[in-house]
């Protein structure tokens, strides 16, 4: 018999193998809040659209 939310994670697609994406490791670059790019801070400032994080 399945439990409910294991039958739920397959129904969408998010099996707990899904789980171990490196965005949420904690170890990552932090997602820029503007654009959304993960990578390192040009002093400290998104790489990316220049959005000042630090
Ligand atoms: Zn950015």
């Amino acid at each position: 018999v399945r439990s409910g939310w294991q039958a739920e994670l397959e129904r969408e697609g998010l099996a707990p193998v899904a789980r171990s994406t490196p965005t949420n490791d904690g170890g990552e670059y932090p997602a820029c809040p503007a654009c959304g790019t993960a990578a390192p801070l040009a002093d400290g400032a998104c790489s990316d659209c220049g959005l000042q994080l630090e």
